[in-house]
């Protein structure tokens, strides 16, 4: 499936899917395929490979291919949702096994981490994936099976060192993967530095139009972990639906053109944000007031991402009167479509968030940049 020959752009190979047409109809957009199962040769065998939908759907591959090129993967698999991708990592792993996970992250998955994974006997230790001396400590050489990065984190934007964990990581014979659905394949190639397994919420930038939920993972290797990830999706049958992957490629066509305008859209906002007195922080990578600016500089290539939180002077309430009298922003949770989205974080996460009450997180789409930034100047507390 690896696609590494493509020899154009990821700006052209977005646009033309990689170029790929329809056979039998000479269609320039690929078709959907409905069905749910294939018809065996005489000699009993598949000839295409395909069998049923539960475990693949020829409608994936060619969103498979385009992340794998993108990516520069070996090999990619879509998911039904982000969670379900997420998940299926670490359900590829075994009772006992040591896992580190960072201290900021996606809420979900860090309760799931907590709920389930715990249970069935994955060791799950949280750290400040920000200090490579933390991470040294905590990896245990021949016990640690996985770090989990995720840079930016949710919602601080925390920055992760890929390169430097991943050295680190390989150093104690464990795998790194990285959720990178903030980066998005654009900005941040995790496997050209070091890590073994990209994870997208192909919900957000991927799609990128809020009508989508689905997932992916893209590894760098072919190894005994990743044919049991397989497995999770083929026997567990966490796949997407056909009618979603088309929908899901239509998405990716202008990814390139969506997420430039989010990134400059974000920065544009941060800085001015930045300058107003009843701001009190704006956390956002692109800042060089931002403690993860150096490490973000060097791993994020043509932007910092759509995606940065204010704390608003007044505390709580003055973060919840902002979200609620903006009229271009939405006051919904997600991110990564094309529709600028605000949230106070902390009433979602509940007890235990490393959000402060203060917090909103921004979603920067590819509206106009002053008209943006006059919405929440009207909606700031008098
Ligand atoms: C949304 C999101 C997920 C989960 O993806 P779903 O498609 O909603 O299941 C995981 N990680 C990050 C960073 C996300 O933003």
């Amino acid at each position: 499936m690896s696609s590494k020959s493509y020899p154009y752009t990821p700006a052209t190979a977005l646009a033309q899917a990689l170029g790929k047409i329809d056979q039998e109809s000479q269609g320039v957009v690929l078709p959907i395929h409905v069905a749910t199962t294939y018809i065996r040769g005489k000699d009993n065998s598949y000839p295409t490979g395909n069998i049923y939908s539960r475990a693949d759907n020829p409608t994936y591959k060619p969103v498979e291919e385009l992340l794998c090129q993108l990516e520069q993967g070996h090999q990619a698999l879509l998911f039904g949702s982000g969670m379900a991708a997420a998940t299926a990592v670490f359900q590829g792993l075994r009772p006992g096994d040591h896992v580190l996970a960072p201290k900021v992250m996606y809420w979900a998955l860090r309760n799931w981490l907590l709920n389930f994974a715990t249970d069935w006997g994955l060791v799950i230790e949280f750290i400040d994936m920000t200090q490579l001396s933390e991470v040294s400590k905590a990896l245990q050489p021949g016990k640690t099976k996985l770090v989990w990065l995720e840079t930016p984190g949710n919602p601080m934007w925390t920055i992760s060192d890929i390169a430097e964990i991943s050295a680190l990581a390989k150093g104690a014979g464990a795998f790194v993967a990285v959720d990178s659905t903030c980066a998005t394949p654009l900005l941040t190639q995790p496997l050209t530095i070091g890590a073994d397994i990209v994870m997208h919420s192909a919900t957000k930038y991927l799609n990128g139009h809020s009508d989508v939920i689905a997932g992916a993972l893209i590894t760098k290797h072919d190894n005994d972990y990743w044919q049991r990830i397989r497995a999770v999706r083929a026997q567990g049958g966490a796949v997407p639906s056909p009618h979603d992957a088309a929908q899901l490629l239509r998405g990716m066509r202008t990814m390139h053109l969506r997420v430039r305008e989010s990134c400059a859209n974000a920065m544009f906002l941060a800085q001015q944000l930045e300058q107003h007195p009843q701001i009190i922080e704006v956390l956002y990578p692109g800042l060089p007031s931002f403690s993860g600016h150096d490490v973000a500089t060097k791993q994020m290539h043509g932007g910092f991402g759509g995606m940065f939180s204010i704390r608003v002077q007044g505390g709580e309430q003055a973060a919840v009167h902002l979200a609620a009298n903006t009229k271009l922003w939405k006051r919904a949770t997600s991110l990564g479509g094309v529709e600028s989205l605000i949230e106070h974080r902390a009433s979602v996460e509940g007890a235990g968030t490393p959000c402060p009450p203060d917090l909103l997180r921004l979603s920067a789409g590819i509206e106009d940049k002053d008209e943006l930034l006059a919405d929440i100047l009207q909606a700031l507390p008098k």
